[in-house]
């Protein structure tokens, strides 16, 4: 079956990056990205379907436009072959070279691999619109979020990593103190911090980001602790939820019952499962979180991104919570060869960090047994 899946998912990949295109040039510039249907940038004139093919219509027309015969942005054919090389490439690494341990067939896992491909596709559009504005399109992220608390909700696998009913009440107790906060913040009860800190629009050129972004006369550290009241209610319930879970014997017979059945066919077995997704979210967002308070609180500077916890929050709600910790760990690494490389040739241009962490996901993910092997190995001769 891998010589029709091969192929067929190429093509897949091919159309969903082009796709990728049209939400790289629109989200940041609030434009529809479904409406109006794509049109020439110079000229204005809809672009015909034949003239819309992903990689194919790019090399007929050798980068111009058919009717101006103004260049076309050699991204878009890049982001069409890499996306078809991502989607295609991770099936065959999946499920050809079997690089994971405990994966099953293509049959059986494949609401993983559709969530794992469209986190990479996501990873990919975030960090394009990334480079090229400083800024993460968070909507993207949700969609990933949500596929991916989805896929593992319906159809537990082998990757998925269930939590124990105690954890997944917490998890629950903090998503509902995430969204109690979000209330406050939209009643005025509490404030923004940064006001950068959530999504942008882009009307104009880089300029006007830049501007945006640089807010004088703005106290980090104060602004700072708008962030950690924000996630007072969320750290509060999430504790609480641990303690009535685990202390309570009420409480712990029915948490128990619901997130703990591990007899097939139950419906507790996918709410573990779905409920595992939602812990990995949150892990994945307290660390890079937790990294931005503690870094604007010890350097007085603005410290990673909002859009960065936005990855990580994806991150571990697709592929959990374990692989979005090392993916923490193991993307500063990777961003450090860019910085020596920066040093050695000055004037290279600053990157952002998401690209790094799009990086570090892609490494983890498939290189997630030897990594774990690694640490092992690691821990041990720390031990001895
Ligand atoms: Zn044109």
């Amino acid at each position: 079956m891998h010589v029709i899946w091969i192929p067929f998912l190429f093509i897949l990949g091919a159309c969903v990056g082009s796709f990728l295109n049209v939400v790289i040039y629109r989200l940041p510039r609030g434009e529809s990205i479904v409406f109006p249907a794509s049109h020439c940038p110079s000229c204005g004139k809809t672009i015909k379907w034949y003239d819309n093919l992903p990689i194919i219509s790019w090399l007929m027309l050798r980068g111009q436009c058919r009717w101006c015969s103004q260049s076309i942005s050699p991204r878009y054919l890049m982001i069409e072959l890499l996306t078809a090389v991502l989607v295609a490439g991770l099936y065959v690494c999946y499920f050809v070279l079997r690089l994971r341990d405990g994966i099953g067939t293509f049959y059986e896992d494949w609401p993983m691999f559709a969530a794992h491909a469209a986190l990479l596709c996501g990873l990919l559009a975030a960090s394009a619109v990334d480079i090229e504005l400083f800024i993460v399109p968070l909507q993207v992220m949700w969609v990933c979020s949500a596929v991916g608390i989805a896929a593992a909700t319906f159809r537990p696998h082998a990757f998925g990593q269930p939590v124990s009913p105690a954890l997944a009440t917490a998890s629950a107790g903090a998503v509902i103190g995430l969204l109690i906060a979000l209330v406050l913040l939209r009643l005025g009860w509490i404030q923004q911090s940064f006001l950068d800190a959530d999504d942008k629009i882009i009307t104009d050129d880089r300029e006007s980001t830049v501007a945006i972004t640089a807010q004088d006369g703005v106290n980090p550290r104060k602004e700072i602790l708008r962030e950690i009241l924000f996630l007072t209610p969320a750290v509060v319930l999430g504790v609480a939820g641990y303690f009535i879970a685990t202390r309570i014997g009420v409480v712990e017979g029915f948490c128990n019952e619901l997130f703990g059945g591990t007899a097939s066919g139950k419906v507790s077995v996918y709410l573990a499962s779905g409920m595992g997704a939602v812990f990995g979210m949150l892990i994945g967002a307290a660390w890079i979180w937790g990294a931005r308070i503690f870094g604007t609180l010890g350097f007085g500077k603005e410290a990673m991104g909002m859009g960065d916890v936005h990855i990580l929050a994806a991150v571990g709600a697709v592929a959990g919570w374990k692989v979005a910790t090392l993916v923490f760990f193991v993307s500063p690494f990777l961003g450090l060869f860019w910085a020596m490389h920066r040093f050695v040739a000055r004037g290279k241009r600053e990157l952002p960090y998401g690209p790094w962490l799009a990086l570090g996901t892609l490494v983890v993910l498939l290189f997630y047994d030897v990594l774990v092997v690694f640490i092992n190995r690691f821990g041990a001769l720390i031990a001895a």
